[in-house]
């Protein structure tokens, strides 16, 4: 029988790039083949040279279909079958493969806000909802908005084979996280993509939209983020690399700030459980860090750390490139591990 391959690829649109897809019959037998689409529509080609290549990269199980359909997370490319310059999953493959020998992992909190009739879900008309302190990790319908989404979106990432590792409300109303993880550098960015898909998909089906906006209510609001955790071999056996990583980040600050998402600077102001953008600090339980040491972890004097600066919309290809190029490039140039 043929089956459905829906093709799901990163666009062009800049600062924050956004999800595409479309569907293509594969005959029965095939692997998903290498196809194409209209770049001049996605930011990625002018109008004269519209071809741009879709090259798969991860192909899951399709949750939603069932049967043989299957989910093709790709990579786009130019018609010389080179990466395309949007393609920043090329670009974190170089390291990977560089650093390959550092064992990288990664696990990422993805936060997102559930919007509904324009407003963030739960929200009342032209008004303010009580203010947060009991909506995290709340219960009931006067606390939590979205639940029937979020219960179909992580049994649909669990059938599709990813690495889900957990959810749970926001302290915002409306808002919410799931987790990917551990994975290696180019797993985690492919299944965070692929499950940012599906939930934009199952909630299309609700009739409520999910947006990864940093800071989607101004005021005494949490923002959005996408706390990255992350270790090495190295620091998953001993303490003084997880330090060595906490100061080699602390280094190259500003240059993780400028990627870790656009608008970051409105997120990370200090207050709702941030550091300032413009100060970088480590430390041991500490949420208002910029860097986070989990208590275990200093406990047990092995483990991983917390990057709690990423914005919810940042690319997780160019955070864990990042994060891997500045700490296994430290533990090399110091000697440390
Ligand atoms: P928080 O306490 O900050 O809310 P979460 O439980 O939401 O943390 O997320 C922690 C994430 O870290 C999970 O995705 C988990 O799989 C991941 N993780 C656990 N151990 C490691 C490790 N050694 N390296 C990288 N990530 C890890
Ligand atoms: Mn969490
Ligand atoms: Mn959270
Ligand atoms: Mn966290």
């Amino acid at each position: 029988m043929p089956y459905r391959a829906e093709y799901i690829w990163i666009d062009g649109q800049k600062p924050t790039a956004k999800l595409r897809s479309k569907t293509k019959i594969v005959p029965d037998g095939q692997e998903p083949p290498i196809w194409g689409f209209d770049g001049s529509s996605t930011e990625q080609a002018p109008g004269s040279e519209s071809d741009c290549v879709l090259n798969p990269v991860f192909i899951a199980p399709d949750p939603l279909r069932g049967g043989d359909d299957k989910l093709v997370m790709c990579e786009v490319l130019n018609t010389d079958m080179t990466p395309h310059e949007s393609n920043n999953r090329a670009k974190a493959a170089e390291t990977a493969e560089k650093y390959g020998s550092h064992e990288p992992w990664f696990g990422i909190e993805q936060e997102y806000t559930f919007y509904k009739d324009g407003r963030p879900h739960g929200w009342p008309v032209g008004g303010y909802p009580a203010p947060q302190g009991g909506y995290y990790c709340g219960v009931g319908a006067d606390e939590i908005w979205g639940r029937d989404v979020v219960e179909a979106h992580t049994r649909a990432c669990m059938d599709a084979g990813l690495a889900i590792s957990g959810t749970n409300a926001e302290v915002m109303i409306g808002q919410w996280e799931f987790q990917i993880g551990p994975a290696g550098l180019l797993e985690v960015g492919d299944q965070l993509w692929m499950a940012r898909w599906l939930l934009y998909r199952i909630a299309e089906d609700h009739d409520i939209s999910a947006h990864l906006t940093p800071k989607p209510v101004e005021g005494d609001w949490n923002g959005a983020g996408a706390h990255t955790n992350f270790s090495t071999k190295e620091m998953r056996e001993s303490y003084e690399p997880i330090v060595a990583a906490c100061e080699a980040l602390g280094k190259k600050a500003d240059l993780h700030i400028q990627h870790y998402g656009a608008g970051i600077e409105q997120r990370l102001t200090g207050l709702h459980e941030t550091a300032p953008w413009t100060e970088y600090s480590y430390g041991v339980s500490d949420r208002g860090a910029s860097v986070r040491i989990p208590w275990q972890v200093h406990v047990e004097q092995k483990g991983y750390i917390e990057d709690r600066r990423p914005n919810a919309n940042m690319d997780p290809y160019v955070v864990a490139q990042l994060m891997v190029d500045t700490v296994c490039g430290y533990f090399e140039e110091t000697g440390v591990v």
